[in-house]
């Protein structure tokens, strides 16, 4: 059903400026590590799939975007072994669906280019088949963000890449033929639009192979060029004013933008336009935890725990430990006695009014969502290591 509803501006300014919660013991810290990596085991399909939030039905899928963060953090705290069989997971759906994909390719570009339902999916029933209901399907940055993960995790835990080779393959060609189609963006929305962080997704993939020993160069030179033209469509006409906006076009920012930044190393934290998108964030979408972007109405747009993960870490890597100190403990309090991370909580919301008719149709907010809790895990991984 319709996800989007038009609207102009928050029914409450964003600049609420509530109390910093006082900042959890290092015990407290670690205590929610370990919850987080158990919530992230116990959502752990036996094929391999991480479920996005167990007991919210609505997300009893598994999504590439999510997978690929989920996977990556437990790496970061040395469970190469979790994030393995995700790889494998994913690696088969892709290559299950060779034929299809090359038929995508093919078509690339045509009179009559292929609709969005005939593209990959967002997300699949944990087995790894398709799921037969209408889904806002057609989001290509969640293949950009595994590929993306899965060189991390050959660099960190020494695989072969062989075992990845053919799903390597056929997606190089499919993200270089659709990057620059519009599609849907990380929030599944906005279909009629080229996402600023749909494309540095894709690019952070591309970018990936392109410098993967191993990964044959033909493969690898393919990826190279097609993530130069990406970064130079960003730089163009991705980025206004000095900063990174939402889609192509647009003047707004979304939070998701500094995922192009952290962890995906478009540009570097010092450099200008880092600076300014990550400024941007600041005054207009973080009062405390993170909302995704000024007109979301999703839940009534509350702020989301994993988006103040990247925010954080991103300080962390930039050079300002004290905001990313105080956005993780906004974070811990964001938890439940059972250490559960939100996806998102309506304090401060942007438009309450919208809440109701999101928990009548699918019930309270998601709790736990795997990725926030993976991004969780991501900030503690940094802190530690800049100790
Ligand atoms: C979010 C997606 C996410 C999905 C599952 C959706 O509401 O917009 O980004 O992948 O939930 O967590």
């Amino acid at each position: 059903g319709p996800r989007q509803h038009r609207l102009s501006r928050p029914e409450r300014p964003v600049a609420v400026t509530p109390p910093t919660p006082a900042l959890p013991t290092q015990a407290e810290l670690d205590r929610l590590v370990a919850r987080s990596i158990a919530v992230i085991v116990d959502g752990q399909a036996d094929s391999g799939a991480f479920v996005a939030a167990p007991t919210f039905p609505t997300y009893a899928f598994s999504w590439l975007r999510d997978g690929a963060f989920i996977a990556d953090a437990v790496d970061r705290h040395g469970r190469h072994d979790i994030a393995a069989r995700f790889h494998r997971w994913a690696a088969t759906v892709v290559t299950d669906r060779a034929d299809q994909v090359a038929d995508l390719v093919a078509r690339a570009g045509d009179e009559d280019p292929p609709t969005p339902e005939e593209h990959l999916r967002a997300r699949y029933r944990l087995d790894g088949s398709d799921d037969d209901g209408f889904w806002e399907n057609f989001q290509l940055d969640g293949y950009g963000t595994w590929l993306w993960a899965l060189r991390q995790h050959h660099d960190r835990a020494g695989t072969d890449p062989a075992d990845h080779l053919a799903a390597v393959d056929i997606l190089v060609p499919y993200l270089a033929a659709y990057a620059d189609v519009p599609s849907y963006d990380w929030w599944e929305e906005h279909l009629d639009h080229r996402h600023v962080s749909t494309l540095a997704s894709i690019w952070a993939g591309l970018d990936a192979v392109a410098g993967w020993d191993g990964i044959p160069t033909d493969i690898r030179s393919a990826a190279a060029a097609a993530a130069a033209a990406i970064a130079a469509r960003i730089a163009t006409d991705g980025t206004v004013d000095g900063s990174l906006v939402k889609w192509l076009g647009s003047a707004a920012v979304d939070a998701s933008l500094i995922a192009c930044l952290t962890p995906f190393g478009l540009h570097p934290p010092d450099h200008p336009v880092a600076r300014r998108t990550v400024a941007r964030v600041e005054a207009e979408l973080a009062p405390a935890g993170v909302h995704r972007y000024l007109d979301d109405s999703y839940y009534g747009g509350g702020q989301w725990v994993l988006l103040a993960g990247f925010l954080a870490w991103h300080h962390l890597r930039a050079g300002a430990p004290d905001r990313a100190e105080a956005l993780l403990s906004w974070i811990h309090a964001q938890a439940d006695d059972a250490g559960d991370l939100p996806e998102q909580v309506a304090d401060g919301a942007l438009h309450p009014a919208h809440l109701p008719e999101w928990e009548a149709r699918w019930g309270p907010s998601a709790r736990p969502l795997l990725w926030s809790h993976a991004m969780f895990l991501d900030v503690m991984a940094e802190r530690e290591a800049r100790r």
